[in-house]
C-alpha cells in the first residue's frame, strides 16, 4: 500500500516546519531509508518564474530552508534547482527567480548549493510542448521524467496554495498542508481529493496510472500524519480550465465543454511588453508587435497565460454567449 502523510502546518516558521517535516517523514521510515551522510542531495523546488515566496506561485523559501537545514543536520551536501519557465533572447530567468524566491539568501545562508538546471534545462520545455500539444501526450513526456529521474522522496508545500488561474495568475489559498510521500502518483491524488476532484477527471496523469509510476487508487492509499483520512478544501477555486480539462466521454457533455472552452487572450491594458510570452510560444502563435493570437496555430498549451509574471494572459471564453451566460451567473452584469 502506498502512504501519504498529511500534516496540519499554518505558518513557514523554521522550527514547526522542521518538526512536522521530520515527524512526517519518520511515519514513511525515517530519513536513514532516503539519505546518508556525505550524499548529494538536490531539492528540485517548484520556481516557475521571478515570483516571491507569498505569491504561492513557488515552493516558500523558508520551506526550501527546512529541508535543506534537515538534510545539512544529517550530514548531506544540498543542491536546490530547477529550471523557471519562459525565456528572453534565449535565456530562462532561473537566477532571477532565485533571487525573487528569496532562495539565493537561502543558499548562503544555509550553504547550500544554488543550481539553475532543472529536470528539463531551459528551452527544451517549449519544443516538449510542441512534440505534445494535449495533456494526455504531455503526461506521457512527465511519465518519462518520473521513471528516469528516480525521485526518492516527495515533499509538498501546501501551506499558501494557489487557487483559481494558477500556477501564477490565482489567489493565495491558505490551505495548512504539507503532504509527503515516497508514491508521486499518491500525492497528487490525496491533493487532488482535497479539492474534491478525482484523478480520472485529470488528463494529464492518464500516462502516470497507465504505466503505474504510483498508485492511483484512493482505497490503496493509506493516509497518516496529522489527519487519518482526506481533508477537503472547503471554498478552494479551481481554474477556469478545469472543465474543458475533463475527459471527454459523452456526447453532450463534449458540447458543453466546447461551448465553455477557454482561450488565452493578451489584455494589453496589463501587458508590460516583455515579450516572454511571444518567445516561450512553442508554435509562434503570438504577434509580437499586436500580442494577438493566432488561434489557428495555438496548441493550448497555456505556456503564456503561466509565464506572464503581470497576469495579462487572461482567459477568455471562446464562445461570445458563453462568456455572457458566466458572467451573468456571477451577477456580473445587474
Ligand atoms: S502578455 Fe505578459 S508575458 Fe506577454 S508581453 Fe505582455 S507582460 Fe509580457
Ligand atoms: S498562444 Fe499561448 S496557449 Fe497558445 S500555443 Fe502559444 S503559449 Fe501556448
Amino acid at each position: 500500500m502506498a502512504k501519504v502523510v498529511i500534516q496540519e502546518c499554518r505558518e513557514y516558521e523554521l522550527n514547526g516546519l522542521m518538526k512536522k517535516i521530520n515527524d512526517g517523514i519518520e511515519r514513511l521510515g525515517g530519513w536513514d531509508l532516503f539519505v546518508h551522510p556525505g550524499d548529494k542531495v538536490l531539492l528540485k523546488v517548484n520556481l516557475i518564474g521571478p515570483k516571491s515566496s507569498d505569491s504561492a506561485a513557488v515552493t516558500h523559501s523558508e520551506f526550501v530552508r527546512a529541508v535543506a537545514r534537515i538534510l545539512k543536520q544529517r550530514g548531506c551536501e544540498v543542491w536546490i534547482g530547477d529550471s523557471s519557465g519562459g525565456a528572453i533572447a534565449g535565456i530562462a530567468p532561473t537566477a532571477k527567480s532565485f533571487r525573487a524566491a528569496g532562495y539565493e539568501k537561502v543558499a548562503v545562508e544555509e550553504g547550500a548549493v544554488k543550481n539553475v538546471f532543472g529536470c528539463i534545462p531551459g528551452l527544451r520545455k517549449a519544443r516538449y510542448h510542441k512534440m505534445a500539444p494535449n495533456p494526455e501526450s504531455f503526461g506521457e513526456i512527465l511519465a518519462d521524467i518520473h521513471q528516469n529521474a528516480e525521485f526518492k522522496l516527495h515533499i509538498m508545500d501546501g501551506i499558501f496554495a494557489m487557487q483559481g488561474e494558477g500556477p501564477t495568475a490565482g489567489d493565495v489559498y491558505p490551505a495548512n498542508k504539507i503532504l509527503m510521500s515516497t508514491d508521486p502518483l499518491a500525492l497528487d491524488v490525496a491533493a487532488l481529493k482535497m479539492l474534491g476532484v478525482e484523478v480520472g477527471e485529470v488528463a494529464i496523469l492518464g500516462a502516470a496510472k497507465e504505466r503505474k509510476i504510483g498508485e492511483c487508487k484512493l482505497e490503496d492509499i493509506i493516509i497518516d500524519g496529522d489527519y487519518k483520512a482526506i481533508p477537503k478544501l472547503d471554498n478552494f477555486k479551481l481554474p477556469k480550465r478545469y472543465k474543458s480539462g475533463k475527459k471527454r466521454n459523452n456526447k453532450v457533455l463534449i458540447k458543453v465543454i466546447d461551448f465553455f472552452k477557454t482561450a488565452p487572450m493578451v489584455n494589453r491594458k496589463k501587458c508590460r511588453n516583455c515579450n516572454v510570452c511571444v518567445e516561450s510560444c512553442p508554435v509562434k502563435a503570438i504577434n509580437r508587435d499586436t500580442k494577438q493570437i493566432d488561434y489557428k496555430v495555438c496548441i493550448e498549451c497555456m505556456c503564456c497565460h503561466e509565464l506572464c509574471m503581470y497576469k495579462a494572459v487572461e482567459l477568455k471564453k471562446e464562445n461570445f454567449l458563453a462568456d455572457i451566460l458566466t458572467r451573468l451567473n456571477r451577477g456580473k452584469y445587474r
